[in-house]
């Protein structure tokens, strides 16, 4: 078994993430079997009960867990389904050690922060490495934070418990001023790391541009870090890059040399994945209509399953974030669409405008793709333009609305908990012959990630479908409503799960691929015509 943890200093932020995913791409592709572990030192249970614009999306696994979004980026990059326990905070290690020593497990000792808390650590890092050749360990936070330090202190332990099997990466920043790459704050990094009793084997320098020889000798001079270990990790346009970045500086001869291990072929599966995303041969602008637009990483997951795309088609995603309020005022943001995303989110501000974006987009025939809230907006949008329950709405927004076409689920009624009780993770979705759903999935069952307390009231199906909405996909019972296509339009779909956590980079989620397709066709059809909105 062999461990690789990643820490980062100096700022937060600098891509710990995206260059741990490289690594465990690297890695996995040269034969090793690989598994991911995300440590966040808050005190939250897990991510479910965080907004989205302080820590960005809230990613689903197949298991329901609610976790950070670089489980995400693991994911995809591992092509894998990882599970709640590769995401460890320290609100499930000291939930854990409180009900322990409720039960009276620890036979009258005193709970200490050391070995208690620290061996609970220890314990969750082997049970989910367990089987793996190599498990990456990425540690959130910048070394020095309070939070982080048991964690550390756990690692360190085990490096002192199995030297050989653990090596530890450092994610640092080189400043550029003028033309001169600063080294110090990496340095100072280093140093604080080393105080708590932990030697960086690798460092990752992330810079504007490739890191100097000058400033790798230095690096390694001031932190015993060898050269061949420090990995000049500069900026470059999109993350499937990062892998190959790393291997051209041979990243991997120095891991297979730290471990004493044999070589291995590595096998580069993003070549022509990336050629497409650097050079594309088409651009597509799609507007995706939320209220955490300033904060991109709220929708990462539809950034990806759109790079996925253009990795696999050449169509580039030209990204317009519309603020659902504005809509209110002016439709402005509209125009020039080639196409309207509306994804999930929760509480009334903003849903107006994303109605108004629904509806803009039917009435003027613009590929749309609505996922879990975007799906439920379409069906009151329809509900009250076209069966004409004007003040049709989600109980969600308005509990004693006179038409709620959009209800809690029945499970969900006397739910008090916010934390980890929606209807979550992967449900079997029952998809109905001669559908677009079928043409894009080729199957009559699939299996996609749920994160959702509302769904559409079953006491107003029939009238929907009387308007003109096919429900292609559903749950077995055929109460559940989980895609929906309308009538004449082939470039319509919304679907209550989120197709976009499991959209990896070879097989792209198959919603997002038609969306695209679409919009490119519609680009094509009527590139540049500007709409006006029918005021009402
Ligand atoms: N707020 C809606 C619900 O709870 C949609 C959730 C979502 O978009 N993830 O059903």
């Amino acid at each position: 078994m062999h461990y690789i943890v990643i820490t980062g200093g100096v700022i937060s932020g600098l891509g710990k993430g995206t260059i741990t995913s490289g690594l465990s791409y690297l890695l996995k592709n040269s034969g090793f079997n690989v598994t991911n572990i995300k440590i966040d030192p808050y005190l939250n249970y897990d991510a479910g009960t965080m907004n989205p614009y302080q820590h960005g999306e809230v990613f689903v696994l197949d298991d329901g867990g609610e976790v950070d979004l670089d489980l995400g980026n693991y994911e995809r990059f591992l092509d894998t389904s990882l599970t709640s326990n590769n995401n460890i905070t320290t609100g499930k290690i000291y939930k854990e050690v409180i009900e322990k020593e409720r039960r009276g497990d620890y036979l009258g000792s005193t709970v200490q922060i050391i070995p208690h808390i620290t061996n609970e650590i220890k314990n969750r890092i082997m049970k989910a490495a367990k089987g793996y050749d190599i498990a990456l360990i990425e540690v959130g936070g910048t070394v020095g934070d309070i939070e982080s330090m048991p964690f550390l202190e756990a690692l360190r332990q085990m490096k002192s418990e199995r030297n050989d099997e653990i090596i530890f990466g450092h994610v640092t920043l080189i400043p550029e001023s003028g033309n001169e790459q600063k080294t110090k704050p990496t340095q100072h990094s280093v140093k604080e790391l080393r105080a708590i009793g932990i030697q960086p084997d690798l460092l990752f320098c992330r810079s504007e541009h490739p890191l100097n020889n000058e400033s790798r000798k230095k690096i390694s001079l001031f932190t015993d870090v060898r050269e061949s270990g420090i990995i000049s990790a500069y900026n470059v346009e999109n993350v499937y890059s990062v892998p190959d970045l790393m291997e051209k500086q041979h990243i991997l001869d120095r891991i297979k040399e730290l471990y004493g291990m044999e070589d291995h072929r590595f096998n580069y599966t993003l070549e022509n994945f990336v050629k497409n995303i650097k050079n594309p041969r088409e651009t597509v602008s799609v507007g995706v209509i939320g209220k955490y637009i300033d904060m991109h990483d709220a929708y990462i997951s539809h950034k990806e399953a759109f790079s996925h795309v253009t990795g696999n088609t050449g169509i580039a995603v030209n990204i317009k974030w519309i603020d659902s309020d504005n809509l209110i005022k002016t439709a402005e943001d509209l125009n020039g669409l080639d196409g309207i995303l509306i994804p999930g989110g929760f509480g009334y501000r903003g849903v107006e405008g994303k109605i108004i974006a629904a509806k803009y987009a039917r009435d003027n025939n613009i590929p749309y793709l609505g996922i879990c809230l975007g799906f439920q907006v379409s069906i009151i949008e329809i509900s009250r333009n076209l069966l004409g329950l004007k003040k049709a709405n989600s109980t969600e927004f308005d509990p004693e609305t006179e038409y709620p076409v959009i209800d809690i689920l029945p499970e969900q009624k006397n739910i008090k908990d916010l934390g980890g009780t929606m209807r979550l993770g992967s449900k079997k979705v029952l998809i109905h012959d001669n559908t677009i759903a079928k043409s894009l999935y080729q199957k009559n069952i699939i299996y996609e990630r749920h994160r959702h307390r509302f769904e559409v009231n079953p006491e107003y199906i029939k009238s929907l479908e009387n308007s003109g909405i096919i429900f292609s996909g559903t749950d077995e019972e055929k109460i559940r409503m989980e895609i929906m296509e309308l009538k004449n339009r082939d470039n319509y779909i919304a679907t209550q799960y989120h197709a976009e956590f499991k959209s990896r980079p070879l097989n792209p989620s198959k919603v997002h691929l038609y969306f695209i397709k679409k919009s490119l066709e519609y680009k094509k059809a009527n590139g540049g015509k500007i709409y006006e909105r029918n005021i009402e």
